[in-house]
């Protein structure tokens, strides 16, 4: 992943954030923004800067606002423990395109390796606000935050009518699971694993 940096001046000292327990989702509520325009908003509303951490376009390009690490101005009352991503567009009336998605899917998963598991929310769930509009599409955003979730959670083990077949598939050494226990037997099996078990049960019938 690219976060492109843009040499931006900063009319305060940027205070760094002792805490990080959310990430808030905004838009830039104009068709176009960049890093530059905003933070010329921004110095004109009197933030010292631009608000936000990141800036996500609509060409699936991730800028660089504040310094992850510092306190944000993107949402009053809670810039001191959160990050602030901005999406260029006005996404009240227009939708998101592919890229951008794809893009604020990646630099959310970034983030979350750095700081585990964190809330996701949008700007108007914090304050009254429109922001990111009616058309952006949080579920996109908050579902990162469930797959890391379901990653770390217990192995809930086969169904009952399939049980027999998987314990019997252990037995035979056709699936190795991964040391601990955990097979992940609701997972969907990938062409690269299949091979990998029809190759073992070709070993078995040679063998
Ligand atoms: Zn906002």
């Amino acid at each position: 992943m690219t976060i492109h940096e843009v040499e931006l001046e900063f009319t305060v000292r940027l205070q760094s954030r002792s805490k990080t327990e959310m990430i808030v989702l905004h838009h830039s509520a104009s068709a176009v923004a960049t890093v530059e325009t905003i933070h010329a908003l921004h110095l004109l509303n009197g933030y010292g800067g631009i608000g936000y951490h990141y800036l996500v376009r609509k060409d699936g390009s991730i800028w660089r606002g504040r310094p992850e690490n510092v306190v944000g101005a993107h949402s009053k009352g809670n810039n001191l423990y959160s990050i602030g991503i901005c999406f260029e567009g006005n996404f009240e009336n227009e939708e998101m395109g592919e890229a951008q998605v794809v893009a604020g899917v990646e630099l959310i998963k970034d983030i979350l390796s750095r700081y585990g598991e964190l809330e996701i929310v949008g700007h108007r769930d914090l304050q009254a606000t429109a922001c990111p509009g009616k058309g952006f599409p949080i579920s996109a955003f908050t579902a990162v935050q469930e797959e890391e979730g379901k990653e770390e959670a217990e192995d809930d083990g086969p169904a009952a009518w399939a049980k027999d077949a998987c314990e019997k598939c252990v037995e035979l050494g056709l699936f190795l699971g991964d040391g601990k226990g955990n097979y992940r037997w609701r997972d969907y099996v990938s062409r690269q694993e299949l091979a990998v078990v029809l190759m073992r049960m070709r070993g078995l019938e040679n063998g």
